[in-house]
């Protein structure tokens, strides 16, 4: 295949966005495949002593095309979504899977990982090639290469059953979701509902041909209800709905995900034994940085505690704000965020509207650059490059004067473009060559969904953020700067490869905390219409309201991550205690207000029973915990010099954590910078509950 008839096989530089069209997807991904297909033949025949020049080597630089090629595909089809790019994309991703699962299970290819585990070279690796193999081992172990030639049927049985299940399980609670609607047809029993959401009622009903106003269970349709709704009837039966629903108790009976849930765990109990592992949390953890399930519910346990005190405080006032402002004598589960929202206005008085003003989009995006060029010593500068979108800018990063990385900006919500914001890695860092000039830098996509510039009257206005987006873009911009600051020279520890799931949000949630900060927000800041920057008074009210009920919403995460761990730690699918009850435990452990019985939350807690979060939602908290304390070294920095952009701190921050990437444990970074434990002293002080 020729690259000049094909794009995405040109690898020589920046990918050509401006060329490739979904006509090329087949078939370069059928020329891609093939070529790795036959490099795994010829290292699964090689009879020379395995090295990794012969070995390594050849396999990642094979793969690495197929990844870079695939990878460019699911961006554009994340980004400008056409019915030509989908069918393309559906029609080739099984290929892709079929290719990536065979390769996990390749037993020729696990022997030689171990035989150069265990051979003559392996002392004289580096941390990053030692850890790359370790890695593989672990990976090719946890799938089951080990098992004993009787046990793999079942094995194999096993994922594919749960895999079957998990879909299920989701599946039932999108139909549970797509069935459901509420339809209102007096507008007076919508009182409080702010018009948007009104608006989308009124649209929804229309489509379906009904007068009046149609609400279900999607999240921008019943929250607004749940917030607003100053009918108490009409919240408790959309609360009733939503936390009812693929459960025994809504929705139709086929959707009912209790069993699903039963059987769910006891195939993961099953697979935990057979790898040998006393119990699922135990498996989960192999890969993680938490190193024994007791160690994570001990840590919880800690948390819920000193979190107690503060949710106790948060829900006293907010009873006694509802019986005293509201009417509300007996607080309800469905009275809670209408309350609190009533509360936070009352309290807080501003809007989002006012802090928006503030922060137009090249104020923010200067003052983000602003915030990195001084931390880590590196410049940003604008520069070219082929894109999918003429929105799409494009930069790179330079460090003494050398290219370090570059990417991609692509901001705006538009249509065709997946919600959410998210980092995507193009390339990754890796030495292709002797010499300075041998590396190949990385190239990140950096992805957000914010309102794009108005026009008015001929004249396009810059595009005014949310303080919540100016913090999703500061978040995402950790990923970023993890991925494109790495120094490692090898691809499958560089940047964020191969770092721990439980510790990959310490960079970004990191980055998160410069947005709280007078110093940066006081130079990131012009109002749209006056220039002037963000007023002190208008600050110490967004810091003020910044941990509001911040008690509850911990202890909230902690009930979930508790329950998560339990079930997949000390819970007999098998026995006579059900799920219920170990979710009933927790609550009474840990929970200052009880859920009505016929909630049944854990029926849609897709996270843990069709995400990748099972036995490791409780890895939001730790990662904070990372984070958090973290920062508190730059705090600690500013005390002395009165600036929290400290240089050398931030010198220190790259080199033991952003640089390392996943080339050693994350506790060795953590540990490196930090010089001690983490301790969740600034994690508790950022979140207002500190002793
Ligand atoms: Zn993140």
């Amino acid at each position: 295949m020729n690259i000049a008839l094909n794009p995405l096989l040109d690898f020589s530089d920046l990918p050509q966005f401006e060329a490739i069209k979904p006509e090329h997807i087949g078939s370069a991904i059928d020329s891609l495949l093939e070529q790795c297909r036959t490099v795994v033949i010829e290292l699964e025949g090689q009879s020379a002593q395995v090295t990794w020049e012969n070995f390594v080597e050849p396999l990642e630089n094979v793969t690495e095309k197929l990844s870079r090629a695939w990878g460019i595909v699911g961006h554009l089809n994340s980004v400008v979504d056409t019915p030509e790019l989908r069918a393309a994309y559906n029609e080739n991703q099984p290929k892709i899977t079929e290719f990536w699962t065979a390769l996990a299970q390749n037993l020729t290819l696990f022997t030689k990982y171990k035989a150069l585990q265990l051979g003559p070279d392996y002392a004289s690796f580096s941390a990053a090639r030692k850890k790359i193999i370790e890695n593989a081992v672990r990976d090719f172990r946890l799938g089951g290469a080990e098992l004993a030639e009787e046990d793999k049927p079942r094995f194999a049985e096993i994922q594919e059953k749960h895999a079957a299940l998990t879909t299920k399980f989701s599946e039932n609670i999108l139909d549970a979701t797509n069935e459901y609607a509420l339809y209102i047809e007096n507008e007076a029993e919508l009182s409080g509902l702010p018009d948007d959401a009104k608006q989308a009622a009124r649209a929804a009903a229309e489509k379906d041909e009904k007068p009046g106003y149609k609400f279900t269970l999607h999240f921008p349709s019943y929250f607004p209800v749940l917030q607003y709704a100053d009918n108490r009837e009409l919240r408790a039966t959309i609360y009733r709905a939503n936390a009812t629903k693929a459960s025994e108790l809504g929705g139709q009976p086929a959707w009912d995900n209790t069993q699903n849930i039963v059987d769910i765990l006891k195939l993961r109990d099953e697979e935990a034994k057979l790898l040998g592992y006393k119990n699922f949390a135990e498996v989960s953890l192999v890969s993680k940085m938490a190193q024994t399930p007791d160690q994570v519910i001990s840590f919880l346990q800690d948390l819920a505690k000193r979190a107690r005190p503060f949710a106790e405080k948060d829900l006293a006032e907010l009873r006694s704000f509802a019986k005293k402002e509201l009417g509300i004598d007996q607080l309800e589960a469905w009275d809670v965020t209408y309350a609190s929202e009533k509360l936070r206005e009352q309290r807080y008085a501003f809007s989002e509207q006012e802090v928006k003003q503030y922060f137009p989009e090249p104020q923010v995006v200067a003052g983000l650059f602003r915030t990195i060029e001084s931390l880590f010593s590196v410049s940003i500068k604008p520069d070219a490059a082929p894109v999918w979108h003429p929105d799409v800018k494009f930069f790179r990063i330079e460090k003494d004067g050398a290219l370090v990385g570059q990417f991609y900006l692509d901001l705006y919500a538009r249509q065709g473009k997946r919600g959410g914001a998210w980092m995507d890695d193009a390339r990754g860092r890796r030495r292709i060559a002797e010499g300075k000039d041998g590396i190949q830098t990385p190239i990140a996509y950096l992805t957000c969904n914010f309102t794009e510039p108005a026009v008015v009257n001929g004249q396009a206005k810059p595009a005014l953020f949310t303080h919540d987006e100016v913090i999703t873009l500061f978040h995402e911009f950790g990923h970023g700067l993890h991925h494109m600051l790495t120094r490692v020279e090898e691809l499958g520890v560089s940047g964020i490869s191969g770092v721990e799931w439980d510790a990959v949000e310490l960079p970004s949630q990191f980055m998160e905390n410069f947005c709280w900060e007078w110093d940066v927000l006081s130079h990131m800041t012009a109002h749209a219409d006056t220039g002037a920057s963000l007023p002190r008074t208008l600050y110490d009210k967004m810091i003020a309201a910044k941990n509001f009920q911040s008690g509850l919403q911990t202890l909230r995460q902690v009930e979930f991550s508790l329950f998560d761990m339990h079930l997949h730690y000390d819970y007999n699918p098998d026995g006579s205690k059900t799920v219920q009850d170990v979710l009933n435990e927790v609550r009474a452990q840990v929970s200052v207000m009880t859920p009505p019985a016929f909630n049944r939350f854990q029926h849609s807690f897709s996270h843990i029973f069709a995400g990748g979060y099972a036995a490791g939602y409780y890895s939001y908290k730790w990662a904070e915990v990372l984070s958090a304390d973290a920062y508190g070294a730059f705090e600690e920095a500013s005390q002395s010099s009165g600036n929290v952009l400290s240089s050398d701190t931030g010198a220190r921050f790259l080199r033991e954590i952003l640089a390392m990437g996943g080339s050693r444990p994350a506790i060795e970074s953590f540990k490196a910078f930090r010089g001690r434990e983490p301790t969740i002293d600034a994690l508790l002080r950022h979140s207002g509950m500190a002793a």
